[in-house]
């Protein structure tokens, strides 16, 4: 199922997307947020509604060089275990909206990722636990990132967690095999990453086992799980599109 939150009528609700129509859902004990005071019984077009962030993270746990070409790009090495770094949740925005390059770098870059939301509370998963039971979804993600900072502070929170450097695609996809799908990433409609998640080195189940043992994860959490090769620097009047196979397309225009 594709879940969206949107407002309508000055009231917040969460949906079911089928094509350009959107079926208002009741709660879902695992749904990452819900307001819902009103409720909807009929469906929606699509186009008439505000699409809005359908998730409200407590924090956003990234990995870092969780792809062997991009390691190398950056001239890394293949780290032994997962490299966890945070984007601050107030970097966050929504599809559509704007990536704003700060005055303070020089070379701001797109990064585009599959995100795993959290869909309840995770911590220290033994080994016969099911990660995915922790799941609710996947959605689109682009860590946007000042690389020029991030080199020169030797620390990931300043170059990754300005204002809008976290494009989030208005989807959470729920029903998907993510262990072998095509993420690309576009500029002006150019290909610049074209990866596919099976090159994870880490996958998706040994990351939410290994963050559950480092810190607890809420419902609603992101994990962005890294970026293949091929990332380069943006500039104002790009288009930015990170693009995964059974979720959609992540849009941002940057100025
Ligand atoms: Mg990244």
């Amino acid at each position: 199922m594709k879940i969206c939150h949107f407002s309508y009528h000055d009231a917040t609700h969460w949906g079911a997307v089928k094509k350009d129509l959107i079926f208002p859902l009741e709660d879902l004990e695992s749904l990452p947020e819900n307001d819902g005071k009103k409720r909807l019984t009929e469906s929606i077009e699509i186009e008439k509604v505000k699409l809005l962030p359908p998730t409200k993270p407590s924090k956003i746990v990234c990995v870092g060089r969780n792809y062997a070409e991009h390691a190398a790009e950056l001239g890394n090495e293949i780290p032994k275990e997962p490299l966890l770094f945070f984007k601050a949740p107030s970097s966050l925005i929504s599809e559509g909206e704007i990536i704003i390059i700060p005055e303070q770098s020089a070379q701001v870059e797109h990064e585009g990722e599959l995100a795993v939301v959290i869909g309840r509370n995770c911590k220290n998963l033994k080994d016969a636990d099911n990660p995915f039971d922790y799941v609710f979804g996947y959605m689109c993600l682009n860590d946007v990132t000042a690389r020029d900072l991030q080199r020169k502070d030797g620390q990931f929170a300043r170059a990754k967690s300005f204002d809008t450097f976290c494009p989030i695609g208005a989807f959470i996809e729920t029903d998907l095999d993510a262990s072998d799908i095509r993420l690309t990433t576009k500029v002006n409609g150019a290909i610049k990453q074209d990866g596919r998640t099976s090159q994870m080195i880490f996958p998706i189940q040994f990351l939410i086992r290994y963050i559950s043992r480092q810190m607890t994860l809420n419902a609603g959490d992101i994990i962005a799980t890294g970026t293949p090769s091929g990332v380069s620097k943006l500039t104002s009047g790009d288009v930015c599109e990170v693009e995964i196979e059974g979720i959609g397309i992540l849009s941002n225009p940057v100025v």
